[in-house]
């Protein structure tokens, strides 16, 4: 059995659960924007039930072209007004070296990507980009509510990262003042 075959039963039980009668438009008026990595599972970290949040992930949790895009339709089409960036310790693109990695997939492809890898150091220093590229963009409609996080893949704690750190240092730690639900 593969992999997706695996998903695929997997899906007939979840079915069953599955909600009914949600519109598109995110409850929670909220997207979070968050790396691919497999150990940081929104669905576990923020308890999340279905229709709340729109969530966009690629490797990093990067701001490219294509997550403006999404971004631009979450809040000027479906009502979203809070963005939310999480990127995490131990990330793999923070182990690629940005030419290297540039290289190695032009010997394979035979030419250069024309997209960026945005490999990083440390991930301040990536989640203080991606919010000043949210703030920067012109097709966003709301960033004066832009956060962004570090996300612990030991503790599963979050860490939030403010603009005006200094670069490369540490942020501080996450103080909710909201009530738990
Ligand atoms: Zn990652």
């Amino acid at each position: 059995m593969t992999a997706i075959d695996e998903m695929l039963r997997r899906n007939k039980t979840a079915a069953m659960y599955h909600p009914s009668g949600l519109g598109p438009s995110p409850l929670k008026h909220l997207a979070v924007v968050m790396c691919m990595d497999c150990r940081v599972d929104a669905h576990v970290a923020f308890r999340l039930n279905p229709g709340e949040i729109h969530l966009l992930r690629n490797a990093g949790g990067i701001i490219s072209d294509d997550v403006i895009r999404s971004l631009a339709i979450s809040q000027h089409a479906l009502g979203t007004r809070e963005v939310m960036i999480v990127h995490h310790t131990d990330c793999g693109l923070a182990k690629l070296n940005e030419d290297e990695f540039r290289a190695l997939l032009s010997r394979f492809a035979g030419y250069r990507p024309t997209w960026s890898v945005q490999a990083f150091s440390d991930p301040h220093d990536s989640v203080r980009e991606s919010m000043r590229r949210i703030q920067d963009s012109p097709f966003v409609y709301h960033t004066d509510a832009v956060r962004g996080f570090i996300f612990d893949v030991e503790t599963g704690l979050l860490e939030e990262v403010l603009a005006d750190d200094e670069p490369t240092g540490q942020g501080k730690p996450v103080e909710s003042t909201a009530d738990a639900d």
